[in-house]
């Protein structure tokens, strides 16, 4: 009977102490992943061992309390996130527009025929499609239509040279 008795008080003891190390073990298994994951979201060790002893305070209360508490996201997932952003924020590249005029230098869009601020003329539009072209051309390269080489000054050795066969 007295016998009995002891091995029935020693098993409870077994049994508490089983539970016990069964809790700390998964106390020490919850605060390792939340020190990692505290890891994984911010450079900071304080917030590292903040998050540790979170982990650890409440055994784990602590744990759901670090999990509404930290960074939203991963380091290396913010990283992409910022690049990505950062791609999406720069403006494209304007492949149109933006020349200097060749005699004043100030900013022109790239179909103007002529310089708005000191009326140099640098280009004329065809009068059957409306393209801009070059002063010296006599054709229009967009419709083939005869637009005359009338406002360029050429250059005799030019003006002598046969027609070009293309
Ligand atoms: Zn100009
Ligand atoms: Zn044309």
């Amino acid at each position: 009977m007295r016998l009995l008795a002891i091995s029935s008080g020693s098993l409870i003891v077994l049994g508490v102490g089983v539970a016990i190390a069964y809790v700390a073990v998964l106390a020490i298994a919850v605060a390792f992943n939340v020190v990692r994951d505290a890891r994984r979201r911010s450079h900071s060790w304080i917030f590292a061992i903040f998050a540790f002893l979170l982990a650890f305070l409440p055994p784990f209360l602590g744990a759901i309390i670090y999990m509404v508490i930290r960074p939203p996201r991963p380091l290396d997932e913010e990283r992409a996130m910022a690049a990505e952003a950062q791609i999406l924020a720069a403006p494209p590249v304007v492949e149109k527009g933006g020349r200097p005029c060749p005699t004043c230098g100030r900013d022109i869009e790239e179909d103007f025929v002529m310089c708005p601020y000191c009326r140099t003329q640098f280009a004329r539009r065809c009068t059957a499609c409306e393209h801009t072209l070059r002063l010296g051309w006599p054709v229009c390269p967009f419709c083939g239509a005869e637009v005359g080489g009338r406002s360029l000054p050429q250059p005799t050795a030019r003006a002598v040279s046969p027609p070009q066969i293309r």
